[in-house]
């Protein structure tokens, strides 16, 4: 929906909203706010709410904390729940340093940067479609978060309701309340495990959603007593949480994607974004694949690629060109998982496609045999490269990936590394059960 200024007065008196959270995402992708009571709502919507840039991890030095936060009037919107009986509503906000420049450590004025020379290509807009998976927990007596799936009851005992389903129904219900498009939700594979998808948007709407999406679904799960978790791979064992990016571009409201012409109804702009994609996939795991925890997904099998290739038909490599044609053709990208801060990987996914368009990259021959199958050796003869295996291999390939690093911008970029090895190096030093189980005795 678009508003004015004017709307947002007006609506928030007549609706009675009390208190406003101007949001923004930080560089690791947490959601921050500042609370506002409705008196301030004027100079807030005028962008003068200052903020101290300090103190959040990672965001600016002492010397240069004053910060504005510009709101996007067009992200207002009412919580569908009350806080101990107030109606609170939310701005999602730009950065600004004190200069009235976007504020380069702003991970969604970032991706702003990026889409702009999306523009400045000739293209409308990247239209971005996530499918983000995530698991719903049980609450202890104390009311922490377990990693006991929320529907394993309900297997012996058919009369019970299902707590998961009823939740997962209730957090999709919200949405629509906010006005998002649900398009699909159903249970995955693991025990607790759900996938909602919402309609594709731009790259910034699409990032802002699914940060909305996230916090819902933590606040609805609480309603629930279950905890909703985006943690890539919580259980041994079981399938881990993806979030399949489906990516298209758009020029004069046409897909340019397809291409009615060529053989499999692909564009060579397709192609070539495709080709971008797959050449800098290395470059961005890090980014997209963000903790330690993520590349236990990543080596786990199930739906989760290891490999950089591409495929029409099946589901095991990186991108998958889903079988629908005209407006909907798309590429998948597979790889992702719901803890990457979405402004940062939409960024680095664009920004890898756009590169393969500009060098018009020519995209290699589709694997269509299951990849899985293959022996080393079969692959190497394919030049099928693998993804890292760690959060270490993956901020090394980071290391070597300018175009990657431009994505992210200079501040980005070393914050989010320096902040990312350090993180690798507190797990690599810790003692782990499993170490524990195989050395203690035999050693
Ligand atoms: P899957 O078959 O992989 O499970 P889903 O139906 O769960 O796919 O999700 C498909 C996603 O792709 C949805 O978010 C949908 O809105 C989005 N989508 C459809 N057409 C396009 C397009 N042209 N560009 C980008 N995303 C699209
Ligand atoms: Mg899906
Ligand atoms: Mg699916
Ligand atoms: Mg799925
Ligand atoms: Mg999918």
């Amino acid at each position: 929906t678009e508003y004015s200024r004017e709307d947002i007065l007006r609506i928030a008196e007549n609706e009675n909203v009390r208190f406003i959270r101007l949001q923004f995402t930080d560089i690791l992708g947490a959601i921050k706010n500042v609370e506002i009571p409705v008196s301030q709502l004027d100079k807030a919507l005028d962008g003068e709410m200052m903020f101290d840039g300090s103190s959040i991890e990672g965001f600016v030095r002492l010397e240069e904390s004053d910060m504005y936060l510009k709101p996007d009037f067009n992200t207002w919107v009412i919580f569908p729940w009350e806080h101990n009986g107030r109606r609170i509503a939310r701005l999602i906000c730009d950065v600004y340093d004190i200069d009235g420049n976007p504020f380069e450590g702003d991970p969604r004025s970032n991706l702003k940067r990026v889409v702009k020379e999306m523009e400045e290509m000739g293209y409308e807009g990247m239209n971005l479609g996530a499918e983000p998976e995530f698991f719903l927990f049980k609450l202890d007596k104390e009311g922490n978060p377990t990693t006991e799936p929320s529907d394993e009851g309900g297997y012996f005992d058919l009369a019970a309701m299902d707590d998961g389903e009823e939740c997962r129904r209730e957090i999709s219900r919200t949405l629509e309340e906010m006005g998002f498009e649900v398009e699909m939700f159903h249970h995955e594979n693991a025990p607790g495990q759900q996938e909602i998808s919402f309609k594709y948007a731009d790259a910034v709407t699409s990032s802002d959603n699914l940060q909305t999406f996230k916090l819902v679904a933590k606040t609805v799960a609480r309603r629930y007593n279950l905890h909703a978790t985006f943690m890539p791979k919580p259980i041994y064992g079981q399938p881990g949480s993806g979030m399949h990016y489906n990516v298209s571009l758009f020029r004069e409201g046409k897909n340019v994607f397809y291409d009615e012409n060529d053989e499999f109804g692909l564009s060579k702009e397709m192609r070539h974004f495709m080709a971008g994609l797959l050449m800098h996939a290395r470059g961005y795991t890090a980014v997209c694949n963000p903790l330690v925890n993520s590349y236990k997904r990543l080596q786990s099998g199930f739906e989760a690629p290891k490999y950089i290739a591409w495929s029409g038909r099946n589901r095991s490599p990186l991108l998958r060109i889903p079988s629908t044609r005209g407006a909907a053709t798309r590429a998948e990208v597979r790889s992702l998982d719901p803890s990457a801060n979405p402004y940062l990987a939409t960024a680095a996914i664009l920004k890898a496609g756009l590169e393969g368009i500009r060098n018009e990259t020519e995209l290699d021959t589709p694997v269509d045999e299951n990849i899985y199958e293959m022996t080393k050796k079969q692959r190497d003869v394919e030049n099928i490269e693998d993804l890292p295996t760690t959060l270490y291999t993956a901020l090394k390939a980071l290391r070597e990936d300018e175009v990657i690093q431009e994505a992210l911008g200079k501040h980005i970029y070393k914050q989010f590394y320096d902040n990312k090895y350090l993180e690798w190096q507190m797990y690599s030093a810790q003692i782990t059960e499993w170490e524990l189980d195989e050395y203690l005795t035999q050693h």
